[in-house]
């Protein structure tokens, strides 16, 4: 594993490290002797590093656009030296405000203008997609795509705008829950443990080679409702605080308002359905940032 801790913590290792195997480098994948080193002893590459979260996408674009297809192209290029698979994560967000869900992975994308910097985002990671496929239809490089919806689970940090990790938050600590917009824009989330089925899945399938496929829930909810939903698992007292997009992220963001993916295609090569239901997610959710909370109290210190 590899990891500049950008956006990750040790922390969220932690658990695995001393595990027969389990090796892991701190470094950037832009540093080439390592990663020459890395993916020389490696069977595959599964491509997970990338500047994510909306509030850091309008915060520090260039860091985003930069990271993101820049890293991806040291990837393949070491990948290339080596002869080895990789698999590459993108995103949902290369739809774009799209409207007409479910999404196909065939779909049309839909973005706004260059000036909203959300959609850089969008055309990082599509530029990624295109730069994988075009290793794989020019020199052979054995790449298969694929898009992630909103995927949560334990350890996920808030910081860089992620929904579920700031509700639970918010509830615990008794703050309001700061719902963007009317809160009817809907999101699927999925659990990563499901998640990280379907893309070792994919590394197993032959037939996923050259191809991109959608990994996501079709359980969707509403922001509101999942706030609505998080107070009411936690007990908390906590309000519901609306607040307008110009004021959370940027004046005219445009956010997507459905967010639905077609999972046909994974299901019909590798039989692949997310099976976590969103409570048990969320309680799991709950009950490890409870733990973080309780722990940030004077007396546990004591
Ligand atoms: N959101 C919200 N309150 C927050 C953080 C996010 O209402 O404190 C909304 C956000 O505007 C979006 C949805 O929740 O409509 C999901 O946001 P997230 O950043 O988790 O993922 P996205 O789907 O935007 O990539």
């Amino acid at each position: 594993m590899i990891d500049d801790l950008s956006t990750g913590s040790l922390d969220n290792i932690r658990h695995l490290m001393g595990r027969k195997g389990f090796h892991y480098a701190i470094e950037t994948i832009t540093n080439e002797t390592v990663m020459d080193r890395l993916v020389s002893e490696c069977d595959v590459i599964f491509h997970l590093a990338a500047a994510v979260g909306v509030e850091l996408i309008i915060k520090r674009p260039v860091h985003v656009i930069e990271n993101n297809i820049i890293g991806t192209e040291y990837v393949l290029r070491i990948a290339n030296r080596y002869r080895k698979k990789v698999l590459v994560a993108s995103t949902s967000e290369i739809y774009g405000k799209n409207n007409r869900v479910p999404f196909k992975e065939d779909d049309d994308r839909v973005l706004g203008a260059t000036t909203k910097s959300r959609w850089s985002y969008s055309c990082s990671k599509a530029i990624d997609e295109f730069l994988a496929l075009a290793y794989w239809h020019e020199k052979k490089l054995p790449v298969v795509n694929f898009r992630l919806f909103n995927t949560i689970g334990p350890r996920q940090t808030g910081r860089y705008g992620m929904v579920v990790p700031r509700f639970v938050r918010q509830a615990l600590t008794g703050a309001p829950l700061t719902v963007y917009g009317d809160g009817m824009q809907s999101r699927c989330f999925s659990a990563v443990r499901d998640v990280v089925e379907a893309i070792i899945a994919l590394s197993e399938n032959a037939g996923a080679v050259g191809d991109v496929f959608n990994i996501g829930s079709s359980q969707e909810i509403s922001i509101l409702e999942l706030a609505r939903r998080v107070v009411a698992l936690t007990g908390s007292s906590s309000e519901i605080e609306f607040i307008p997009y110009n004021e959370a992220y940027e004046k005219g963001f445009e956010d997507m308002r459905r967010r639905v993916p077609d999972t046909t295609k994974i299901r019909e090569l590798v039989g692949w359905t997310p099976h976590t239901p969103l409570e048990d997610i969320l309680r799991e959710i709950i009950e490890e940032i409870d733990k973080e909370v309780k722990c940030t109290l004077p007396a546990c210190a004591l």
